[in-house]
């Protein structure tokens, strides 16, 4: 049955730059929330304070909105949900924690970082796990030389043979023991929240309907079902997904795999499109479809979907996509995204009519848009680098004579425009009795400074009249 409305969020933590994970989880849910007419809120759960930074925040949204994931509620899009950063929600966070405290759900605890440091490191010694041991579990006040304002505020993990349970959308049914769970920290002492608790008071206040994450959060769910329990709220629903893994299988990490920041394809040409086609197929499927538009996606998306086999990154998937896309964008479109790459190389394209046609000859041999603006390049500088071994190769002995031939009755042409260009190749070639690319490759070489190009006529097109004769001569000078 459709959900009615479903609220979803993206919840990342300001950290560093936006991961494909991220990504991933922003996409999944975007995409629900736009299937069944509902809200995509994007929550920054900026908590930790030594490693959130506006830089940070600003890196997240910008590679949202390079990804073109727009959502409805969250920074600069007010909502009736706001504030959508944690650290701008301590009042509330502290209001139910009083509340949770008062009701004999939540407990001070007064154990110090150093305390509990001794007492892992003890356990660690005795190969045992360890688990907070309750120490202040039953306390009714601060012991002695200890103050209420230095205390963290603890869960009160309910004893007994209970068990906590839910049914993930994509995991099926998981189940853990009360006793397998431990009064975990909700708020710190200076009032910031922890994760699991920051996490479900924002998501039953945002009205959150379905919790989409990476699965490395399964573990968080039942602490956090517990807290749901405690505040007599209704959890969402959860879909936890499939690990990303890297080329060398191992687990996508920003320490291990540059790849993993959105922004690092954006600076190597890839597509946002083709980025997100990639993207969705990491863990999700519909039926042997690979190529989709947003629209398509938004169509199919739906977290049956989501498989339990973790996604594995495959560059040349990535690329291959990327020249789907260059094919089935409008040439105007690539062409524009196309100019920062050609600034880059010191090259103002803006408003060359030779731009499209450029991209229409390019898109089947290039497959990011920095292969394409080097390739590209070749018909917008003055003069050629010639490759040294194709030279030697097509601009000696006879060739030069063909290539000489050529050059006079490309000088004669009235009209510059692919038709005649590639007849002059034929004329000069039937006139020599010899094959066409006996004629071509030369001119290729001598144009382009190498052996692959588009069709002839249209390299010469591209390059212009004027240019294209330049470095004929500038070719021929050079074979004597
Ligand atoms: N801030 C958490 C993260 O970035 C969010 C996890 C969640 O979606 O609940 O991993």
């Amino acid at each position: 049955m459709a959900p009615s409305k479903p609220r979803v969020r993206f919840a990342p933590s300001p950290t560093g730059y936006l991961h494909i994970g991220g990504a991933r989880t922003a996409l999944f849910n975007y995409l629900y929330a736009r299937r069944y007419g509902g809200t995509f809120i994007l929550r920054m759960e900026d908590t930790d304070q030594e490693r959130s930074t506006p830089e940070s925040v600003k890196a997240i949204l910008d590679g949202l909105n390079w990804l073109g994931l727009d959502w409805d509620e969250g920074p600069g899009k007010e909502g009736a949900c706001g504030p959508y950063f944690q650290t701008q929600r301590l009042d509330t966070y502290r209001a139910h924690a009083d509340q949770l405290l008062s009701e004999g759900k939540a407990f001070r605890c007064y154990c110090t970082r150093e305390e509990l440091t001794a007492r892992r490191e003890l356990a660690a010694k005795e190969k045992r796990d360890y688990r907070y041991e309750g120490t202040c579990h039953d306390l009714k006040g601060p012991p002695a030389g200890k103050k209420q304002e230095d205390a963290v505020i603890r869960f009160r993990m309910p004893s007994g043979e209970g068990e906590v349970s839910f049914d993930d959308k994509v995991l099926g049914v998981i189940t853990k023991k009360y006793s397998d769970l431990d009064d975990w920290v909700m708020v710190r002492a200076d009032g910031i929240p922890l994760y699991n608790y920051g996490c479900v008071i924002d998501d039953h206040l945002m009205d959150i309907t379905l919790v989409s994450r990476g699965q490395e959060h399964v573990n968080s769910t039942f602490p956090q079902l517990m807290l749901y329990k405690a505040l007599g709220w209704t959890p969402p629903d959860f879909a936890h997904l499939p690990l990303i893994l890297g080329p060398d299988r191992e687990k996508l990490s920003k320490r291990k795999h540059p790849e993993a920041d959105v922004m690092l394809h954006a600076r190597t040409g890839i597509l946002p499109e083709a980025l997100l086609n990639f993207v969705i197929r990491l863990g999700w499927s519909h039926g042997d479809d690979e190529v989709m538009t947003r629209e398509q996606m938004v169509e199919w998306f739906d977290f049956d979907g989501v498989g339990r086999t973790s996604g594995v990154w495959d560059p040349v998937k990535l690329k291959w996509f990327n020249q789907q896309w260059f094919k089935l964008l409008p040439p105007a479109l690539v062409a524009e995204r196309l100019i920062p790459f050609l600034e880059a190389r010191g090259i103002q394209a803006r408003g060359d009519a030779r731009l499209e046609p450029l991209v229409v000859a390019l898109r089947e041999r290039t497959q990011t848009l920095d292969e394409m603006a080097n390739t590209a390049s070749i018909y917008f500088r003055t003069g050629v680098t010639l490759d040294e071994k194709a030279a030697a190769k097509h601009l000696s002995g006879d060739s030069l004579g063909l290539l000489r031939q050529a050059r006079e009755k490309l000088e004669a042409l009235p009209a510059w425009t692919v038709e005649p260009l590639d007849g002059v190749v034929k004329t000069v070639s039937e006139a020599a009795s010899v094959g066409m690319g006996k004629v071509a490759q030369p001119l290729r070489v001598a144009i382009t400074g190498n052996t692959t190009s588009p069709g002839i006529g249209e390299t010469l097109l591209l390059v212009g009249r004027e240019e294209a004769l330049r470095r004929i001569d500038a070719a021929l000078a050079r074979g004597g």
